[in-house]
């Protein structure tokens, strides 16, 4: 059978629902590749650049955006955030299937001008369970958390427009219905039309 376009995912939580983690996983499945983003922000002490994030500085991102470099970008928090087209397209056409980690805003146009694109939004089980885990982690104080929480409960409006949703509650749950969630996916209609073609042929 011919080589599958692979297929472009979009994962998007708010900042505290283990995203991290539950893609870490996904990722050890060589089927997948991750889109490292491309942003203004500055590293992070644990961050390594090209590995977490490529770092720029406005002015390169800027011309990457304005030379059709980016698949998508959103500002986010006072810093761009964006997709390196190139990398996406390859693996793609590669058969790969390719992780976008973004925000809302990058999401709804991927939406827009990837209509096969599959979107999943991870939630906190609740509002204040995500604002309890925020204050476990202690890395910030009661006004950031307070600032957190009200961006996470604007972002999670959203999950309206995305085509799946998950609770991050139990982690191992999460990470198992990620993956049902995705080999789904790989069997709907619209995916498979080529098969039921291949199937057909010389009937
Ligand atoms: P952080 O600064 O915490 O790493 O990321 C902040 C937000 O930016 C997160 O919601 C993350 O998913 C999002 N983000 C990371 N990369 C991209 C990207 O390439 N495009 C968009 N639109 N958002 C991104």
């Amino acid at each position: 059978m011919a080589t599958e376009k692979g297929m472009l995912i979009v994962v998007s939580a708010p900042a505290g629902c283990g995203k991290g983690t539950i893609l870490g996983e996904i990722l050890k499945d060589d089927k997948f590749c991750y889109s490292v983003s491309a942003t203004t922000r500055a590293p992070r002490p644990t961050e390594v650049d090209g590995v977490n994030y490529h770092f720029m500085t406005v002015e390169e991102f800027k011309d990457l955006a304005d030379n059709n470099g980016m698949l998508e970008y959103a500002q986010f928090c006072d810093n761009y955030y964006g997709t390196p087209r190139k990398f996406v397209e390859e693996k793609l056409s590669e058969g790969k299937d390719v992780i976008l980690e973004i925000e809302v805003q990058g999401a709804m146009i991927v939406k827009k001008n990837f209509p096969d694109a599959m979107l999943v939004f991870i939630l906190p089980p609740s509002v204040n369970e995500l604002r309890r885990r925020l204050h476990k982690r202690g890395t910030e104080t009661d006004e950031v958390i307070e600032k957190r929480v009200s961006k996470a409960s604007g972002e999670i409006k959203m999950a309206k427009y995305y085509d799946y949703t998950l609770v991050n509650d139990d982690l191992e749950t999460a990470i198992e219905d990620l993956k049902a969630i995705i080999r789904a996916e790989r069997h709907t209609i619209k995916r498979t039309q080529n098969i039921i073609e291949e199937v057909l042929e010389n009937a």
